[in-house]
């Protein structure tokens, strides 16, 4: 099941169309059903400030994707394991498991499915919003995710490396998918201490991460079983993955049979021979 997380290249890619399709659109009706993805907010509550607001930007932090509406408030999305959103055109029939539908001005409608409802959806006043950022550590994409940054937190720390690559307060965005790929990429094995790095290890790592990263939101990300885009059309990179989801196929570098283990409490794809503890 969680094959299906959407990690960063997944929600930037929705991002990127939902900003070509839906700014400047009015919500003219939200249907929104009471569910714990909403945490302590009420359906009611989400419905008011969601109808009647235009979408002025989209916006993403980490894993969460943000609607901004003209007026304070932000729509915020997290698609949990298995949630998908989805652009309808106006008569195309009913999706199975829908939380919250935004009919827009021009009569397609947001859909925000989710058979398992782990993800969050709820609105929040710009204030939130800055907790948020304030909250999650730097974009990978970002240039505050440098080779010093990564230095000073790996230095101090004796947490796994994959612990802390996981770990959003520390760099936002990441998760089991694309970790796994760059620490293939940079040769490291994921249950390497953070603070027995060398330098030049860091910078393989970091390197690696922004390669992976970048390749996969071309492909417009990694579908397994949920994943699905703004249009309901699974993402391009997983015929492309090296290491995640390959186990019992042989490493592309060097031909060694690719393992499971565990690592971080996840199930870790390895190449035994080029990532060695
Ligand atoms: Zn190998």
């Amino acid at each position: 099941m969680a094959l299906g997380m959407a990690e960063l290249p997944e929600v930037e890619t929705m991002r990127r169309d939902l900003e070509r399709e839906v700014v400047g659109r009015r919500v003219v009706c939200a249907d929104v059903a009471q569910t714990r993805m909403m945490g302590l907010q009420t359906a009611e509550e989400l419905r008011q400030r969601a109808e009647g607001g235009t979408f002025r930007s989209i916006s993403r932090r980490g894993k969460y994707l943000l609607l901004h509406l003209d007026g304070d408030d932000t729509l915020l999305i997290h698609r949990g394991m298995t949630g998908n959103f989805l652009l309808r055109d106006p008569g195309q029939p009913l999706d199975p498991h829908v939380h919250l539908a935004l009919t827009l001005d021009d009569g397609r409608q947001l859909r925000l499915c989710d058979a398992r409802g782990f993800g969050e959806v709820r609105v929040l006043a710009s204030d939130d919003v800055r907790v948020l950022h304030r909250r999650l550590g730097p974009e990978p994409l970002e240039p505050d995710f440098s080779f010093d940054y990564l230095v000073a937190q790996f230095g101090r720390r004796t947490a796994l490396t994959k612990a802390l690559l996981l770990n959003q307060h520390l760099v936002a965005g990441l998760g089991n998918i694309y970790v796994d790929e760059s620490l293939w990429a940079a040769a490291i094995h994921p249950a390497r201490r953070a603070h027995t790095l060398r330098a030049e290890e860091i910078a393989a790592l970091r390197g690696a991460i922004v390669d992976v990263l970048n390749e996969a939101i071309e492909r417009r990300g990694t579908t397994f079983s949920d994943y699905k885009d703004l249009y309901g059309l699974p993402g391009g990179n997983g015929a492309h993955l090296r290491i995640f989801h390959r186990a019992g196929q042989p490493c592309h570098r060097c031909g060694t049979v690719i393992q499971i283990i565990r690592a971080a409490g996840r199930g870790s794809s390895i190449c035994p021979e080029c990532q060695v503890l």
